[in-house]
């Protein structure tokens, strides 16, 4: 079957026709380094690299490039707040993002590409598009000339009368157009800057995408992915420039974003003040229950986060890997024998779920849908293991199968809850119980127990607060 994805650029459903048989290209935009990245950066990298382990199984070579955009206003100012130079911070976050990224089974890209490593080929493209008259530069800013670009407003779907209206414009006496971008900065005193032809400088954001997609996969490449808040102005910048300097041939065929994280029906974001680190949530989950949680939902689908959620995420993956771990239990006391003459249900079940799975993930990525495939086989093993006659054929098959899917979203069944990462699902379970009987304590005024277990749980490095909303816990 074929693959039909959601292309924001259509808005509909599409067959997932590669420009180059057999082969898939996606560019994703990666994190600004001036940080450790948060649930909602997260989830925008659990998506595309479950999109690119999809598209693996399904025979594709792929080449997956995720930037790391290392120069910005935000990486200059919190390089003094941190006392480091703007490169060292940003090093020092793209080191970070590696160990977060691997709690979370996040493959590495093929290339990772650095910004800062990427300003000739930026300089090029701005340069093109000064002679083709879409940029202009004025005492050593250069801007792309929005009206100058017949196609601009294409993938957010907005007039430039749209955006002039719904946007809050600085007056910019320098812009001939309001809605005009910056693609090269004259850099102030202090900053990092480049040599190029507008005199020292750095490049704008929206130009770096650009020149490292065009550079890595060339154009009419496949997919282009990042989170929806890309979509404007980001990804409409990189239309226009790139489509702008290849005389409008086209720059990436799909253009694929995922919804939001919110907390209260808010978006999780920097800005708001209202997000959790990745760093901070494996202080009470483990990796795997963070990606069971963030797959559990389609992901052009609004997804909710607190605690509870993580819990109920730790509850679902425990089960898959009970399944599996039961049936290695039983292939460890069998003989192995030969493909049986008839198919057993739990032969049926296998590859029912395969076909399940596959028309979930076919149908846009669909992994919450493709969970219940595996949910089902799983409840097929364990019926199967309380019976009395068993062909280890049919098991080792349920077995390879179950591994196998969980393995093609990101998921080892066979890995053992792990406390490394501070947390685990018993150690929940534990904690709901202790702070269970501690309200019981407090409510029965009993404050000497109540103090007692707090005490006690700090000793142990677990940090108790009673907040307006009940008491929370965190490892210390
Ligand atoms: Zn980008």
């Amino acid at each position: 079957m074929a693959i039909r994805l959601f292309n924001s650029l259509t808005r509909r459903k599409e067959e997932f026709i590669p420009r180059e048989s057999g082969k898939a290209s996606i560019y994703a935009c990666g994190p600004t380094t001036y940080n450790y990245f948060h649930l909602g950066n997260a989830r925008m990298l659990v998506v595309f690299d479950m999109i690119r382990r999809y598209l693996i199984y399904k025979g594709y070579d792929v080449t997956y490039i995720q930037n790391f955009t290392d120069v910005d206003d935000k990486i200059i100012n919190k390089a003094v707040e941190e006392g480091y130079s703007p490169k060292e911070l940003a090093e020092k976050y793209i080191r970070e993002y590696f160990k977060d990224a691997q709690t979370l089974n996040i493959l590495p890209a093929t290339v990772h590409p650095k910004a800062t490593e990427h300003i000739p080929e930026m300089i090029e493209i701005i340069e093109i598009l000064e002679k083709k008259g879409l940029a202009y530069s004025i005492n050593g800013d250069v801007y792309f000339a929005v009206d100058k670009y017949e196609g601009y407003g294409k993938l957010s779907g907005r007039t430039l009368e749209d955006m002039k209206a719904g946007a809050r414009i600085e007056v910019d006496e320098k812009k001939k157009h309001p809605m005009d971008f910056a693609l090269w900065k004259n850099s102030k005193e202090g900053e990092p800057s480049w040599t190029s032809p507008w005199g020292e400088g750095r490049p704008g954001w929206h130009i770096e995408c650009s020149a490292m997609a065009l550079k890595y996969l060339g154009p009419g490449f496949d997919i282009h992915g990042g989170g929806g808040d890309l979509i404007f102005p980001h990804h409409e910048n990189e239309i226009a420039q790139s489509e702008g300097c290849l005389d409008n041939e086209i720059f990436a065929k799909y253009w694929m974003h995922n919804a939001f994280i919110t907390i209260n029906q808010e978006k999780m974001s920097k800005s708001l003040g209202n997000f959790f680190l990745v760093r901070e949530v494996t202080e009470k989950f483990p990796g795997d229950v963070i990606r069971f949680y963030l797959l559990g939902t389609h992901y052009r689908s609004p997804l909710d986060f607190d605690d509870e959620k993580l819990i109920m995420a730790s509850k679902g993956l425990d089960r898959l890997k009970n399944s599996a771990r039961l049936a290695t239990e039983a292939l460890s006391k069998i003989l192995p024998d030969e493909e049986p003459q008839i198919e057993d249900e739990l032969l049926q079940a296998s590859k029912e779920a395969r076909r399940a799975f596959e028309e979930a993930m076919d149908d846009d990525f669909n992994s919450a849908q493709a969970y219940a495939a595996l949910f089902e086989l799983a409840k097929e093993i364990n019926t199967y293991l309380a019976k009395d006659k068993r062909q280890p054929y049919s098991l080792t098959e349920a077995y390879n199968t179950l591994k196998e899917l969980g393995d093609v979203l990101g998921f080892d069944l066979e890995e053992e809850e792990e406390d490394s990462q501070g947390g685990s699902g018993k150690l929940l379970q534990v904690m709901d119980l202790v702070l269970e009987i501690r309200m019981k304590a407090r409510k029965n005024k009993d404050w000497a127990t109540a103090d007692l277990i707090r005490d006690r749980m700090k000793e142990i490095g677990i940090v108790v607060e009673d907040t307006p909303e009940g008491a929370r816990w965190y490892l210390k």
